[in-house]
């Protein structure tokens, strides 16, 4: 579904990934996690195209995302592929970032109509429909400042799902919540997670949840994985010295 290959990334002299390789099958549930720095978001914001990458090539249901294939070479994408392919994401972010001044409401219907092409109606009943999913039907027409910031990152992630993304990032969405607030958030990526047809990827610090819902757990380390597995074997057998340090220390 999602495949890194050799992919890296520099900021001047500093190399954030190194030759990357990590390949994601379709519905499968990917917990990133590592020391901070060690370029888990960057993955992330390389994928949505947040962020050029300087070499490699990531691959999105068989197709480059950052290229294009002609003759059987691979060129720079232009814009319109890289919006064809990058209507297959949505990401949620751990500042929410909800359109101020929209309810609810508004801020599920904005993209879908303007970019989608999407009916008023149609996109208000979706909306509707995924609002009352992440328990919020009572909080249509509340402004984001009028939500409690679990609330905002539930309507974030609504938000994000009427695309109709088939592969969904969530990049520490939990980070910025009061402890109380957390659980809320996690038991609609659960659902989320159990209920629809959807890839994930989720850069986290929260272990608990990686263990019990991830299928695969990618362990960063300057720049590259260095150690990944399933949770199980993950954090009850981890085999590199890195890994043992990182988990000693969070757990
Ligand atoms: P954290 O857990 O702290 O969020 P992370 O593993 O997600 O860390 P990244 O955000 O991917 O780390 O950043 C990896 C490295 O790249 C860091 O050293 C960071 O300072 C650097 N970096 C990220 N964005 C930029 C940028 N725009 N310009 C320069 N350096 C950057």
């Amino acid at each position: 579904m999602v495949r890194f290959d050799k992919v890296s990334k520099r900021y001047g002299p500093l190399t954030v990934l190194d030759s990357l390789e990590l390949d994601i099958a379709r519905n499968e549930k990917v917990a990133i996690i590592g020391p901070s720095g060690s370029g888990k978001t960057t993955v992330l914001r390389m994928l949505m195209t947040l962020e050029a990458i300087d070499d490699g090539v990531i691959w999105v249901e068989g197709e480059p995302l950052t290229h294009m294939e002609r003759n059987g070479k691979l060129i720079p994408a232009d814009r319109a592929h890289i919006r064809k392919i990058r209507a297959k994401i949505g990401m949620v972010f751990q500042s929410f970032n909800l359109f101020p001044h929209m309810t609810a409401m508004a801020n599920c219907i904005e993209a879908p109509i303007t970019v989608l092409g999407m009916n008023r109606k149609e996109a208000e009943e979706r909306a509707a429909g995924l609002l009352e999913m992440v328990g919020l039907s009572q909080k249509k027409e509340h402004y984001p400042a009028q939500l409690s910031g679990g609330q905002q990152q539930r309507v974030a992630i609504a938000r994000a799902l009427a695309m109709r993304p088939k592969i969904m990032l969530f990049d520490e969405v939990t980070s910025a919540l009061d402890p109380e607030l957390v659980g809320e958030v996690l038991q609609v990526i659960r659902r989320l997670g159990s209920e629809h047809d959807l890839t994930m990827l989720m850069v986290t610090h929260q272990m608990g949840f990686a263990k019990e819902f991830a299928d695969r757990v990618c362990f960063f380390y300057q720049g590259k994985i260095c150690e990944q597995g399933p949770p199980k074997a993950f954090f009850g057998n981890p085999q590199n010295e890195r890994t043992k340090q990182f988990l000693h220390a969070v757990l």
